[in-house]
């Protein structure tokens, strides 16, 4: 076993029972997936140990949040020494607010990409989405546009769960049983891996609904569910130039690609795009803490308010003091260790590890080893090994204790680690992914 957590007063087993009985996982069927899964205690680093006392290796950094690795007590002290300052403040009406979003919001404006400087707080990724997608609409109905609110998304794309978010998330899994979507969405495909011009099926699309219909464009400016490949060189600089041609907001959704997962501390900085309006979470408090901000640009922000009608939106937690001290102490860390170039130099030695793993894993496409700073991917090859394979091998990921990600059924591994991992540790992770390929290949026989 391993030392008592705060607050924890029942025994392991007590705690394995009452979460069988009482926890509704997410994204899962309660009666049909109940095959055991660890339940942490703590952490360090990138390691994890469960209430059992067994040791994880986390490739994917929680949920891609945790850029920092677990354990950090400069972000935790921070939290508490906030919380005795100011339990709570709110950021409701005009006029109120509290230091650490203030500070923080100055701090987003250096930060985010050019003309971003108006920020909305909120406390995770699928309010952001909903906030935007708000913003979108409002701009344009207070501004005597009220048929200028379809917003276009992509297939294969991730955006949350609030009825908004789930809307645009481009994956039919989403959209069933759970009644009428909101209307006005509509989705175009991804562009494929090396294509040019790939930004015209945005034009088609808006050609399609009519121009004088549709609000915005929002996407990730690389996508996590459609394989981890970063979009081609002309793709994001075509997007802005067609959203900028009918006069369409483009909304990049950064809550898992922005504050330096992808080598830039936000991925549309790669092609020097700047977006009229920004979602960003997770990463920004390394996890610590609930938050999230949406930007938006001083253009947005007037025809946000140009009618004098308000804005009648946000919630309670948005914005905590606890949640913007730690985002800025976040920063402090992120500057102060160059994490941004560490995303890009762990990225690239990872990627070519796993190039190296696939000369003796013939199940490993080689040619597919890619990263993007911190995402890190490989394919496997479903088509001669069988689906079979790649079920069986997540399995065995999670009985050789190492978190990965899997996408497009199973054919992309991906790694979201902790930007700040070291190679010893990518290392480790990927021993734990050669020994679960070898134990796939002895249970099949392949
Ligand atoms: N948008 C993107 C791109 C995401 O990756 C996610 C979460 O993974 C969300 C939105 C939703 O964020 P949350 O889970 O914090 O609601």
């Amino acid at each position: 076993g391993v030392g008592a957590a705060t607050g924890i007063t029942a025994a392991p087993t007590q705690l394995i029972g009452y979460d069988r009985q009482h926890v509704m996982h997410g994204f899962t069927n309660l009666d049909r997936d109940l095959a055991p899964g660890p339940i942490f205690q703590s952490g360090k680093g990138i390691r994890l140990v469960d209430v059992e006392g067994n040791e994880w290796l986390d490739g994917c950094a929680g949920q891609a949040n945790v850029s920092l690795g677990y354990g950090r007590d400069e972000l935790a002290d921070v939290a508490a020494s906030t919380l005795k300052s100011l339990a709570f403040g709110t950021h409701f009406y005009h006029n109120r607010s509290h230091v650490w979003a203030s500070q923080l919001a100055d701090r987003l404006a250096d930060i985010t990409p050019s003309g971003i400087d108006q920020f909305f707080y909120g406390v995770g990724g699928s309010d952001a989405v909903e906030t935007a997608i708000k913003i979108a609409r409002f701009a344009n109905i207070t501004n005597g546009r009220p048929d200028k609110i379809h917003i276009i998304g992509r297939m294969n794309s991730y955006h949350g769960v609030s009825y908004g978010g789930a809307s645009m998330t481009g994956d039919h899994a989403m959209w069933a049983n759970i009644g009428p979507l909101l209307s006005g969405f509509s989705h175009i495909s991804q562009p494929e891996i090396g294509s040019v011009g790939a930004a015209s099926a945005l034009e088609e699309e808006i050609l399609r609904v009519g121009p004088e219909n549709v609000a915005a464009f929002l996407a990730e400016p690389i996508s996590t569910p459609n394989g981890l490949y970063c979009p081609p060189d002309d793709y994001w600089p075509q997007i802005r130039e067609i959203c900028d041609r009918y006069d369409i907001l483009l909304i990049a959704d950064e809550v898992l690609c922005g504050i330096g997962r992808t080598g830039k501390m936000f991925a549309i900085d790669r092609w020097n795009v700047s977006p009229d309006i920004l979602t960003i979470s997770k990463a920004i408090t390394a996890g610590y803490f609930p938050l999230s901000v949406v930007g938006v640009t001083e253009r947005v922000r007037a025809a946000l308010s140009a009618s004098g009608e308000k804005f009648v939106h946000g919630v309670t937690n948005g914005g905590h003091p606890a949640a913007c001290a730690v985002a800025l102490a976040t920063f402090d860390i992120m500057e102060r260790e160059d994490v941004v170039g560490q995303a890009v130099r762990g990225g690239n030695y990872f990627a070519q590890q796993l190039g190296k793993l696939a000369d003796s894993q013939p199940i490993l496409d080689k040619s597919t080893a890619r990263s993007t700073g911190m995402m890190v991917a490989i394919n496997l090859k479903l088509d001669e090994y069988g689906d079979e394979f790649g079920v069986r091998v997540h399995e065995e990921f999670v009985r050789r204790r190492v978190l990965v990600r899997s996408y497009r059924n199973n054919r992309t591994i991906g790694f979201l680690p902790a930007l700040t991992i070291v190679n010893q540790d990518i290392d480790a992770i990927v021993d734990r992914v050669a020994e679960s390929i070898d134990a796939t290949r002895a249970l099949l026989g392949v």
